[in-house]
């Protein structure tokens, strides 16, 4: 297998020699799936840079849709909760653990969004640590995750503790080790940072916690279908992600949620919905939590929202997370090489980790010109995604994004800065 190094050192006699992005798109090991998405060869939309927040459609899902719309629901109707549905949430969360959480059946399910179980798993994680009243999170982390911390925290009597990591890294695990103490009771931290792309030590900052009787709820919506993660060999506690970013389920596609098998049956969620009842279908008077990963569930599950992630998850099995993350890695060291050459001498900061194996698959970028540029690119089809107060965040999905997309990206912006 070709990994992220030897595409780095193959030819490279000299600092001029670089290979160019024709030359690593030829030698992608993975490049054949480029074309299974939407969109690809539009020459409309040269540089899509975005795809960690909303991936590509797969090209086969038109056909899974007509199929849905005609055979399963059409012509099933109400009996497809029986005969598929109402299995659809378990039977997709043990596959997408599989895939890309390292999670053995029975802990991960697909339901709400990221923000809703964010909610549930924190309120159930605080509820089983008694008398300690410290939530503790990062000020870089993403806004959802900050508010829904703010709004328990208030809700609980519970004390936030914040930490304040530099802004082109992230939470490290002395930040952490600063800060755990007998009053922590849940940390909430994303795996990846959602704008420096800082890739978190989620198995050391996990013992840590541990070590000071802490659970952790890891945020994994930067890093499901593009990092390698080990949920149970690292003995997480809790974890939830969007679909919709690497995982391509389209807007809005529902969460996953994951809780380790050795608390599933000591925790309860606070939406208490007839679909987490041990016994739904019989509409009894009082709610009794069912066993197992299905308690986390409230209401009826979002169907529709799961096909596309099942034609992801397809090509995700298909190609492997250890090619899937060579080639992040290969397109985010292509793109740090290409800011140093054209963009540093234009005054343009780097505010991502250095280090590939430091960081996800996006790279962050800081100009004062930034602001007022964005839509101009995305005018001419360049669609990276902006990032408040100058940021430009250039967004690398693994099975849809070219080299050649990359160059072109770095390129338009260099060439508006040029003529700022
Ligand atoms: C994208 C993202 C979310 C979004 O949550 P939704 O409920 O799907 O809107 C939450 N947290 C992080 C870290 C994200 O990157």
């Amino acid at each position: 297998m070709t990994t992220a190094t030897d595409l780095e050192t193959q030819p490279a006699p000299g600092p001029e020699a670089q290979p160019s992005a024709a030359d690593l798109d030829a030698r992608d090991p993975l490049r054949r799936y480029r074309d299974l998405f939407v969109g690809a060869d539009d020459p409309a939309l040269p540089a899509y840079l975005d795809g960690n927040s909303l991936g590509r459609p797969v090209k086969a899902l038109a056909e899974r849709y007509r199929r849905f719309v005609d055979d399963e629901w059409g012509g099933r109707l109400i009996r497809g909760w029986d005969e598929t549905w109402l299995r659809k949430p378990f039977a997709l969360g043990d596959r997408i653990g599989a895939a890309t959480l390292g999670a053995a059946p029975g802990q991960t399910v697909v339901a709400d969004s990221t923000t809703v179980s964010l909610y549930k798993l924190l309120r159930a994680a605080l509820d089983a640590r008694p008398g300690r009243h410290e939530i503790v999170i990062d000020r870089s982390n993403f806004p959802t995750d900050r508010y829904v911390v703010e709004g328990v925290a208030a809700e609980t009597g519970s004390t936030v503790r914040w930490l304040e990591p530099d802004a082109a890294g992230g939470v490290t695990a002395d930040d952490v080790r600063a800060v755990l103490g007998p009053e922590t009771a849940v940390l909430v931290l994303s795996q990846v940072a959602y704008r420096s792309g800082h890739l978190a030590d989620v198995p050391g900052i996990t013992r840590l916690a541990h070590e000071h009787g802490a659970l952790v709820l890891w945020d994994l919506c930067h890093s499901a279908g593009a990092v390698p993660i080990e949920l149970d060999a690292w003995e997480v506690d809790l974890a939830t992600g969007c679909t919709y970013k690497y995982l391509n389920g389209g807007p809005g596609s529902p969460a996953f949620v994951y809780v380790n098998r050795a608390l599933l049956d000591g925790l309860r969620q606070p939406i208490q919905g007839w679909m987490g009842e041990r016994t739904p279908f019989e509409m009894g008077q009082d709610y009794r939590p069912a066993d197992g990963i299905r308690r986390f569930l409230s209401g009826t599950p979002p169907i529709t929202g799961m096909i596309a992630i099942e034609a992801m998850l397809e090509l995700i099995e298909e190609a492997g997370m250890p090619a899937i993350r060579a080639k992040s890695e290969a397109l985010t060291a292509f793109a740090v090489r290409r800011i140093d050459e054209q963009l540093v001498p234009l005054g343009v900061e780097l505010t991502s980790p250095r280090n590939p194996a430091a960081r996800g698959s996006h790279v962050t970028i800081d100009h004062p010109a930034f602001p007022a540029m964005v839509p101009e690119l995305w005018e001419q089809g360049v669609i990276p995604d902006f990032r408040r107060p100058t940021g430009i965040r250039l967004g690398f999905s693994p099975l849809s994004t070219s080299f050649a997309e990359v160059a072109l990206g770095i390129g338009a912006i260099e060439e508006r800065l040029q003529h700022s």
